[in-house]
């Protein structure tokens, strides 16, 4: 049970990164490494909807990269004028869990293009959850006064475990991809859905219907 297994950190407690420390040394930030983002994220998307890989690769490091140009000089002037100023704290407003599931539904119920903003969202959905197996974890809510972290966050940041986490995902993915592929002799992913529809084999609503039922 996921829930049993959150940990809260306060939002203000000593492992908050001083943001001028985050546009300084982007990369290096508390969070887990791109490499690692773009894997998880990647993989995913690889197990459903291979050719949109790429949408999800960027959705992957959406939160940082959001984050990264609402703080920019730019950004901060106009921010400024509006009277929203502020530098975004790491890990805060854009990594907020319940934005990504929110998007994620916005883009499966009521508008998407192509799959484009589902996967994107489903990119940046494994970004900050994949952030909350560290220590400093993210909010879950706009109104959380904490962050929290999933299964104790005993994942630090760009330690050999991140790494192998990532790896042996990834591994599966292919491993079941590539299962489901050649022994039942047909790709279950959402992309055949979209080219039947493409086809005009089945309509718009059936395809809404049945794009997430894999077998
Ligand atoms: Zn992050």
């Amino acid at each position: 049970m996921i829930l049993s297994t959150i940990t809260r950190n306060p939002i203000h407690d000593h492992r908050e990164i001083n943001s001028e420390i985050i546009s300084n040394n982007f990369l290096n930030a508390e969070n887990m490494k791109h490499f690692n983002h773009y894997i998880i994220g990647g993989a995913t998307c690889y197990l459903f909807n291979p050719p949109l890989v790429p949408v999800a690769m960027i959705g992957s490091v959406a939160p940082d990269y959001i984050e990264y140009i609402l703080n920019s000089p730019i950004i901060q002037q106009i921010r400024k004028s509006s009277k929203a100023g502020g530098v975004i704290k790491h890990r805060t407003t854009t990594h907020i869990m319940i934005y990504w599931i929110a998007l994620i539904l916005f883009a499966w119920l009521v508008f998407d293009f192509r799959g484009i903003i589902f996967w994107f969202a489903i990119g940046g959905f494994t970004h900050v959850f994949t952030d909350a197996l560290s220590p400093a974890g993210i909010p879950l809510t706009p109104f959380s006064t904490n962050r929290s972290s999933f299964f104790g966050g005993k994942i630090q940041t760009g330690v050999p475990a991140e790494y192998a986490i990532a790896i042996i995902y990834l591994v599966l993915c292919l491993f079941v991809a590539q299962s489901l592929n050649t022994q039942m002799g047909f790709v279950p992913f959402f992309y055949n859905w979209a080219e039947e529809y493409n086809k005009g084999l089945i309509d718009g609503y059936e395809w809404k219907l049945w794009r997430f039922k894999i077998l």
